[in-house]
């Protein structure tokens, strides 16, 4: 790591820091959307990203650029997504009124509640996702429509802007600024963390407790966001507006209506608790092991927070490629499911571009990464990326 300030030539030194920061990722910097500008301006004496490799990240960008003018194409998402959407969005509906109208036998039912919880996973990662990316469609109004499908699923898209684009995507493995990696006490995940003697089981009990990320996420952690204005230690820089405050309030009590109330008058309290907690369970499980299978596995590199400068010693886009993995991206049906989730690095480079294309520029990546010699990587299969996150747990919990 590089040395602190205070070590390496005071304020002189500080500012040469600064420049190397100011020209050598200039690039970058002005590549990224203006909120996340906005945001890196204010947190930059907090968080600094230190190497000099923009030459990659131009390169590479010129190069994806090339491929989109070259085949006449555009960058947001196009039919194969819409009718995506339109297939996910129906099935969750098709599967509400089968359970909550019709009330099949019980085995159907079961099945029925895990596949809507698969669905509501799904919705998040291809419809939500890229529409608050804006990269759903060139509309605005239309990746707002997207995002806020997060609303009907129990979450709140206002938070999530908040949490993913600007947090997660920002400061990727960073202690103290991502809340993805912050699962403490419970898990630790990075050699940063406070280590306590029940963690060397976490490998085995992890996967139970990524069950109940959803439910925690839409009762709990939305709600202390709401009340404190942070995410993670961090403020929220920009405040709720009235709407904000409106939306964040109709769409929790929506949603408790149409998955809580509304099954409750028809099937029955007991039912509809069981028949709830399958489906949420489910979603939990899925969206946070398809979430940590990227940034919290072997070989990834995590950043501890040091005050008053956390020092990265890449430059931004390096880091993303350093702190992320792909895994399965010779499959179709993964690519299909999983919104491009498991073409991450694609996906924390190029946030703005739909994950439909990330199998097209998979191979522009892979080749520019060699040649710039930054460690690209991937594991072959979803089963394997499983597998090293659950060695990664046990060796970090040990
Ligand atoms: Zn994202």
């Amino acid at each position: 790591m590089p040395k602190n300030d205070s070590d390496s030539g005071g304020d002189r030194q500080l500012v040469r820091k600064y420049h190397r920061f100011t020209i050598g990722g200039l690039l970058i910097f002005f590549s990224l959307p203006f909120g996340l500008r906005d945001y890196l301006c204010r947190t930059m004496n907090q968080i600094r990203f230190e190497g000099r490799n923009a030459q990659f990240f131009s390169t590479l960008r010129s190069r994806i650029d090339g491929y989109f003018t070259e085949n006449n194409i555009k960058q947001s998402g196009n039919w194969k997504l819409y009718s995506k959407t339109l297939i996910l969005m129906s099935t969750l509906v098709a599967s509400y009124i089968l359970l909550v109208f019709f009330t099949p036998a019980a085995w159907i039912s079961v099945l029925l509640c895990v596949f809507m919880g698969v669905n509501f996973a799904t919705i998040g990662f291809n419809v939500m996702h890229d529409g608050s990316h804006g990269s759903y469609s060139r509309k605005p109004w239309v990746n707002k429509v997207m995002a806020l499908s997060l609303n009907v699923l129990g979450g709140n898209s206002f938070f999530w802007n908040q949490k993913h684009n600007v947090a997660h995507h920002s400061f990727t493995n960073i202690e103290g600024a991502d809340e993805d990696i912050d699962v403490s006490p419970y898990m630790r995940v990075s050699e940063y963390q406070p280590k306590y003697w029940f963690h060397k089981f976490q490998h085995i009990y992890g996967l139970l407790l990524y069950s109940l990320s959803y439910i925690m996420w839409i009762f709990y952690q939305d709600f202390v966001k709401y009340f404190t204005g942070k995410v993670g230690d961090r403020d929220i820089k920009t405040p709720l507006k009235v709407s904000d405050h409106l939306i964040f309030w109709a769409t929790k009590l929506g949603y408790i209506a149409i998955f809580i109330g509304f099954p409750m008058y028809y099937v029955g309290l007991g039912i509809t608790l069981i028949g709830y907690s399958i489906m949420a369970l489910t979603t939990g499980f899925v969206i946070a092991v398809v979430f940590q299978l990227a940034h919290v596995i072997e070989d990834v590199t995590f950043v501890g927070k040091t005050s008053p400068v956390t020092n990265v010693e890449s430059d931004w886009a390096t880091h993303q490629i350093l702190t992320t993995v792909n895994f399965g991206t010779k499959s179709k049906s993964l690519a299909w499911l999983l919104g491009g989730l498991n073409f991450q690095v694609e996906h924390h480079l190029f946030p703005k571009i739909s994950h439909i294309h990330y199998p097209k520029i998979n191979k522009i990546l892979r080749e520019t990464c060699e040649e710039f010699n930054v460690m690209y990587k991937e594991f072959p299969t979803m089963l394997s990326a499983i597998h090293s996150h659950l060695l990664h747990l046990k060796q970090i919990g040990a």
